[in-house]
């Protein structure tokens, strides 16, 4: 990939600067979006900055693919970010100059140790039952042999270090707790702490909120900050997500990335809000717009405790938002749906055709997945006849009222809207002395091949007057054989 550096901003200023900083190694999922949009939510909410800084310093594992499933991601989430992403990789020489004035400062030390005499220290300690750890053997080495080493992290060994998490409160370690990190390895190439400190020091971060699994490194970078003398951020760190099961939210809960939500069907604007409330509420306000997360969203307000991601609650996000969202942006994101998953409709069309699909399926479907597939009787030709529904409802009495439609569908002026179609269907319905069930359920199996669609004279406009007309004539052959004994009935 082409790390790409924007300039760094200058001169300071302290307009509120948030960070999304995912490895490129993958999808994007459901906790790291959590993350993004905690992350943007909040600089929004301070009328601040949200950055991105893809942190592609592990040469290997990352890739161009995970980079750009990063960016899809947090576009279909709607999430956007302020400046040029900044490629990690591309500041070596920023991480290789900290660690080069932390030596100078007598913060850190080279160490000599070989992988080798590393792994016989850790057996020793676990032999002792003690924790295995750097001992802190090569500290006080004066020598500078010419033998590869790294550069480790001089941690005070007394003391504590402290700060206030945003979410959490107080958190508080004793300095002997964290052993001597490493900091540059020995190729040259920074570690995780030092690259994260060097680069959230430069893009000007205000807050860092990130997963609780990161507690352990803020307590490392904090010594890194002081030890450079950079000014802090301030942290948070949010709690877990877990399945519906209790246990860490995981590959065997079903999808975990974002992007498989989306092609399983799931409306932005749903997963926005299912994830703004994993760890975070605002009284008992179950949907939000955008603009009302904005401006409610408080990172205070998360709680420490594990939250639950429950496919079911999504769900209901999801067709609450398929029912009240507007329909034509609906229709833009269905239509997009449709291409992406390449599903073909094979009817000429336009966008107030699909509208009119996405009008008349909204309220009976919970995915973008499901309306799809429940209107292939719209999108494809020729149809697929449920045996059972024919059976049951295509019979030889309904041959002249299903026969009468027919042609009164065919006297009509093209194209057939449900409003023109409703009054000669209630001629027949009369004339015949039926209840709307009785031809309504004949013409629905003749329209669609099901007996479950929306309403009729719906599925009548959206089939279109010629469609209409060759499905009722393949109906009306199949009640006349029926009728003659040529078919069982
Ligand atoms: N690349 C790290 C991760 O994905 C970033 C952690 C951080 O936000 O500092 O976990």
């Amino acid at each position: 990939m082409t790390p790409r550096l924007r300039p760094l901003p200058s001169p300071f200023t302290m307009t509120p600067r948030l960070r999304f900083a995912p490895s490129p190694t993958g999808d994007l999922h459901v906790g790291g979006a959590r993350t993004a949009l905690f992350n943007w939510l909040y600089a929004r909410h301070l009328g601040g900055q949200f950055l991105l800084r893809i942190e592609d310093t592990d040469r290997e594992r990352s890739t161009e693919h995970a980079v750009r499933a990063i960016f899809d991601g947090l576009t279909w989430l709607g999430l956007d970010w302020d400046e040029e992403p900044l490629f990690q990789h591309a500041r070596e020489a920023a991480h290789r100059a900290a660690a080069a004035q932390l030596l100078q400062s007598g913060h850190a030390y080279r160490c000599y140790c070989t992988t080798s005499e590393l792994e016989q220290m850790r057996e020793e300690q676990r032999a002792h039952g003690a924790k295995p750890r750097y001992n802190g053997r090569c500290r006080h080495r004066s020598d500078a042999p010419d033998l590869p080493f790294v550069v480790r992290f001089k941690t005070p060994s007394d003391g504590s270090i402290a700060f206030d998490d945003l979410i959490k409160g107080r958190m508080v370690v004793a300095n002997d707790e964290l052993d001597d990190l490493v900091l540059q390895r020995s190729d040259g190439t920074p570690t995780y702490n030092l690259a994260v400190v060097c680069d959230d020091a430069a893009m000007r971060i205000t807050h860092v909120i990130r997963g609780d699994d990161h507690v352990n490194n803020t307590f490392r970078q904090l010594h890194l900050y002081r030890a450079l003398g950079l000014t802090e951020p301030a942290f948070g760190h949010m709690p877990l997500i877990l399945g519906d099961d209790g246990a860490k939210l995981s590959k065997r809960h079903g999808a975990t990335s974002v992007f498989e939500y989306a092609r399983l069907g799931y409306l932005p604007a749903a997963m926005r809000n299912h994830l703004a409330r994993l760890g975070w509420s605002h009284g008992d306000q179950e949907h939000f717009t955008t603009d009302e997360l904005i401006a409610a969203f408080d990172i205070h307000e998360v709680g420490s405790s594990p939250s639950v991601f429950a496919l079911q609650k999504l769900d209901s996000l999801n067709g609450w938002y398929l029912r009240n969202s507007d329909l034509d942006e609906l229709t833009d994101l269905f239509a997009k749906y449709l291409d992406r998953e390449g599903i073909a409709v094979e009817v000429d069309h336009d966008r107030s055709w699909l509208r009119q699909i996405v009008a008349a399926q909204r309220e009976r479907t919970t995915t973008f997945k499901e309306m799809a597939e429940k209107s292939g009787y719209f999108f494809r030709t020729p149809l697929e006849l449920d045996e059972e529904a024919a059976h049951k409802h295509l019979r030889p009495v309904v041959l002249e009222p299903l026969r009468e439609l027919r042609d009164a569908l065919a006297a009509l002026d093209a194209p057939l809207t449900a409003e023109a179609v409703k009054t000669p269907f209630e001629a027949i319905l009369a004339r015949h002395e039926l209840k709307m069930g009785k031809l309504a359920q004949p013409a629905r199996v003749a329209l669609t091949g099901s007996a479950i669609s929306p309403g009729i004279f719906d599925v009548i406009e959206i089939t279109g007057k010629q469609r209409c007309l060759d499905r009722l004539d393949a109906a009306l052959a199949y009640v006349e054989r029926r009728a003659t004994g040529e078919l069982a009935s």
